[in-house]
């Protein structure tokens, strides 16, 4: 049982992955040894007073895995099943997924061992200052910026930042990002992932040369990815034939209306039994006819046993590893282009970029200039993965790695060891 979780693991998948990518670089031992490693890890344990007058001792991470592309960037979780060794894989998840886009940043990860669903939010913003306050000694706007993640927001990121900023004597918006537009947040942020998804959907329907207009799209999960992907492609013009969450899923094959979706499931708790639809289960909605599909909820769904019945031509991974080694096997058979997640779901840590370039030149640009330069960047990278995967007769996957791997590689090279 712990085997094939471990098998599972998207974690472990993107170790997996790199060492694929390593070896098809033909990077040294030495190098790969540099790489797979992480610069910093930090363990903090803190005291919180509890609205019970009861004091408790947390534990929390920061981990920064590379640091020679420039500052350290990644997401803060909260969850009682944080561990150091996830902390540090999503880390180097992170320093492949900048450099792939090419921005210059490099891969962290935070996180509090904590469950916050039963701390008060009182309790919760005592908890994220000590938090900021303990690992002060290595983030900062010029080395390490942290962003939300699962269970945090941008609540959590205006603790963050005024905690620090209180620290230095004046505010220091760039310290981490997806605040409140308020306090130096970034127009587009909260589209910015589907947004991304859509650009480089777009890129790759254009060499199968199969127009978007009148595609058929299904969605896996229906929360901030999902969702805005959902809007996005109807507004190109697609159709939304199936979408699902937690409960299960939804299918018309005349098309859904995005929007009326999610008003169902807010009102309702869930998509299910949304009127003029047919209920399908969670994972029918991976294998319904549809020429795009995008899993955009969780890791290892796409497996061995049911990507065979897979029918899009264009999987695009808004989630976090959505397609364990095997089934991106047999996808890559049969011709089915996989847009890899750390290529496909970057609009996110993009638009975080633009918002920290922002900060700090205290100079802020519309949504338009936002979209536009991440539709340069994103078009950009699908280019480059493309030809690589050309070039090397393999998935993008495996091209968008070496893409990555071998642009921090080289910028560890050219800065030499020091001393
Ligand atoms: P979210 O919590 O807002 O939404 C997740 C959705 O997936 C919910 O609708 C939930 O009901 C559904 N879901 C969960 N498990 C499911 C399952 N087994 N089957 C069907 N539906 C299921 O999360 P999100 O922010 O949209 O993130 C979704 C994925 O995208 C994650 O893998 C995340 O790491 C990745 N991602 C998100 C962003 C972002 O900016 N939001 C950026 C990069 C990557």
């Amino acid at each position: 049982m712990h085997e094939e979780v471990t098998a599972l693991n998207p974690y472990h998948m993107a170790v997996q992955q790199f060492e694929a990518a390593a070896e098809k670089l033909h990077l040294s031992e030495d190098m790969r040894e540099v790489l797979r490693q992480p610069k910093r890890e930090l363990t903090v344990n803190f005291p919180v007073r509890l609205d019970s007058g009861r004091i408790r001792t947390f534990t929390g991470y920061r981990v920064q895995h590379n640091v020679n592309r420039g500052p350290a960037k990644g997401g803060i979780r909260y969850g009682p099943d944080v561990t150091l060794d996830e902390v540090k894989e999503l880390a180097m998840w992170m320093t492949w997924k900048c450099a792939v886009v090419g921005i210059p940043f490099v891969g962290a990860k935070g996180g509090v061992i904590c469950d916050p669903k039963h701390m008060s939010p009182a309790e919760l913003e005592r908890l994220t200052r000590r938090y900021t306050t303990e690992i002060s000694i290595v983030i900062g706007p010029h080395s390490d910026i942290p962003a939300p993640d699962v269970n945090t927001n941008s609540q959590v990121m205006a603790w963050i930042m005024d905690t620090y900023s209180m620290h230095e004597g004046f505010s220091i918006p760039a310290v981490v990002t997806g605040k409140p537009l308020s306090i130096g947040g970034s127009e587009g942020r909260n589209d910015a992932t589907a947004t991304g998804v859509l650009f480089v959907t777009r890129q790759a329907a254009k060499r199968i040369d199969m127009p978007l207009r009148g595609a058929r799209v299904s969605i896996q999960g229906y929360g901030n990815a999902g969702a805005i992907a959902a809007r996005l492609f109807h507004n190109e013009g697609c159709k939304i034939v199936a979408v699902s969450d937690t409960r299960g899923g939804i299918y018309n094959e005349s098309g859904l209306d995005p929007s009326a979706v999610l008003r169902h499931k807010q009102e309702r708790g869930s998509v299910i039994d949304f009127p003029r639809a047919q209920r399908v289960r969670v994972q029918d909605v991976l294998e319904v006819p549809c020429d795009i599909l995008i899993p955009a909820a969780t890791e290892g769904v796409l497996t061995a046993a049911n990507a065979g019945r897979v029918q899009a031509r264009i999987v695009a991974e808004a989630a976090n590893g959505p397609t364990t080694p095997e089934a991106d096997k047999i996808l890559f058979d049969k011709d089915t282009i996989v847009i890899p997640d750390i290529l496909a779901n970057a609009g996110g840590v993009t638009v975080s970029y633009f918002e920290w370039v922002q900060d700090l030149q205290s100079f802020f640009w519309g949504v338009d200039e936002i979209t536009q330069k991440l539709e340069m960047i994103m078009n950009r990278a699908f280019s480059a993965v493309a030809e690589k995967a050309d070039q090397y007769h393999c998935d993008m996957r495996l091209a968008a790695n070496m893409q990555a791997i071998s642009s921090v590689a080289e910028a560890t090279q050219v800065r030499g060891i020091y001393p």
